[in-house]
C-alpha cells in the first residue's frame, strides 16, 4: 500500500475529484464564464494600476477599497456586512467551518455539487432534499426534512445550478422562517435574475446571501462574497484565513469592477443571447428547454450522451448532466458569445437531421 493510501481519511480515498475537463481550443460553454474579454481601450489603464501593486507587502488584509467596490456594484446597503472569499467557494467553506461536529447542512438536489462535496471535506452531515418533476422546491419535503434533520445550514441556490430556474419567492420564505439553521441563498447568478433576495436580509436575520463575480465576467479573479447582518459577518469573519484575497485580485477588481456600464452592456447581450439560443434550441424537434434565469440553458436531449459527445469533437464543450440524478438526458449549455451560440446550434441542428 502507498504511503498516502495508508496515510488518508478512507472518506477522502472514495471521492472523485472535481473534474475539470481539457478545453484546449474549444469553444467553451461548459461553465458559465462570460464570453467578454477586457475591451482593448482599458488595457493601458488597468496595466498602470497593476504596476503599482507592492507585491513586495502583504495584501491589505480586510480589502477595504475592494468592499466598497462591490458595494456600489451590487448597490449592497452600509448596513449590511460584506465578507470576502476566494471565490464563493471558499465562502461555503468557511460556513461549514462555523459548523458543530455532527451539525447537518441541508440542499435541495439537483443543485451545485460543492454543498454536499464540502460537507464532506469539513465531516458535516448532508441532507438532500429533491426538486419536484418542474424543478420547484417541494415544500412540504423541504419542510420535514428541516424538521427531521434539524440542519444548521441549508443552501440555496437562487438561481439554481444546474437547472437555471429560480425558485417560487414565498417557498424560500417559508423555509426562511421555519427553521433556525442559517439559509444561505447562493445568488451566483443575480446579474441574469428577475429577483433577489438582497435587500430581505434586513427582514431575516438568518438569511444570509452568497454572490461571485465569477460569472459576471471575472471568474479568473477568484472572488466572492457573502453579504449578511454585521453582527453575523463580523463573527464569521474570525474563520476567514488572513489575506485570502490576494493583492493582484483586489488591484484588479478595484479597477474592472468600476466599469459598471461595461458590465451592465455585458449581462444585456448574455439576456438577449439566451433568449435567441432558447428559441433556437426550442426549435429543434425532440429537444425540451428548461427556462433560466441564469447564463446557461438546461435542455433535454434524446441521445445526449452521444450529442455531447458530437459537439465535443466539433470542438464544442458544454456540461453533460446526463448520469446526474433526476438528469435524465440532461446537457447544460453556457450563453456564450453570438458566434459560439451560433456554432453550437449549428452542431445540434445538424445532429438531428
Ligand atoms: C459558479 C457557482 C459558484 C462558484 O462561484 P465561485 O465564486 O467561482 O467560487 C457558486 N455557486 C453556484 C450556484 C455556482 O453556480
Amino acid at each position: 500500500m502507498s504511503f498516502i493510501n495508508n496515510w488518508l481519511r478512507a472518506d477522502i480515498q472514495a471521492i472523485n475529484a472535481y473534474h475539470v475537463p481539457t478545453s484546449v481550443d474549444m469553444v467553451k460553454l461548459d461553465a458559465m464564464e462570460s464570453p467578454f474579454p477586457l475591451p482593448d481601450e482599458l488595457i493601458g489603464q488597468y496595466l498602470a494600476y497593476l504596476a503599482d501593486a507592492d507585491l513586495n507587502r502583504y495584501p491589505n488584509p480586510s480589502a477595504d477599497e475592494l468592499r466598497q467596490t462591490l458595494r456600489e456594484l451590487m448597490d449592497i446597503p452600509a448596513e449590511f456586512g460584506v465578507l470576502l472569499g476566494n471565490g464563493s467557494d471558499e465562502l461555503i467553506q468557511l460556513l461549514a467551518l462555523a459548523c458543530e461536529t455532527g451539525d447537518t447542512i441541508l440542499s435541495i438536489e439537483p443543485s451545485f455539487v460543492m454543498y454536499g462535496m464540502i460537507a464532506k471535506f469539513t465531516r458535516l452531515n448532508y441532507q438532500g432534499v429533491n426538486l419536484d418533476g418542474n424543478f420547484e422546491i417541494d415544500l412540504s419535503a423541504t419542510l420535514s426534512a428541516i424538521e427531521t434533520h434539524k440542519p444548521k445550514l441549508i443552501f440555496i441556490a437562487y438561481p439554481n445550478n444546474p437547472t437555471g430556474n429560480a425558485f417560487d419567492r414565498g417557498a424560500i420564505e417559508t423555509i426562511i422562517t421555519s427553521t433556525e439553521a442559517m439559509v444561505v441563498l447562493d445568488e451566483a447568478y443575480y446579474a441574469y435574475a428577475d429577483d433577489s433576495f438582497l435587500m430581505d436580509i434586513a427582514k431575516y436575520p438568518n438569511l444570509v446571501l452568497l454572490r461571485t463575480v465569477s460569472k459576471i465576467g471575472f471568474a479568473g479573479l477568484r472572488l466572492g462574497l457573502l453579504i449578511g447582518a454585521q453582527d453575523t459577518v463580523s463573527e464569521l469573519d474570525k474563520l476567514r484565513l488572513p489575506y485570502n484575497i490576494n493583492t493582484l485580485t483586489q488591484v484588479s477588481a478595484n479597477f474592472l469592477l468600476q466599469e459598471k456600464g461595461e458590465i451592465d452592456k455585458n449581462a444585456k447581450a448574455i439576456l438577449a443571447e439566451r433568449s435567441n439560443l432558447s428559441t433556437a434550441l426550442s426549435g429543434i424537434d425532440g429537444l425540451s428547454v428548461y427556462p433560466s434565469q441564469a447564463n446557461f440553458i438546461l435542455f433535454k436531449a434524446p441521445g445526449a450522451n452521444a450529442l455531447f459527445e458530437a459537439l465535443k469533437t466539433q470542438g464544442v464543450l458544454i456540461k453533460n448532466l446526463s448520469s446526474a440524478p433526476n438528469l435524465d438526458n440532461c446537457l447544460r449549455v453556457t450563453v456564450g458569445s453570438m458566434e459560439e451560440n451560433a456554432l453550437f446550434i449549428s452542431i445540434v441542428k445538424a445532429y438531428y437531421d
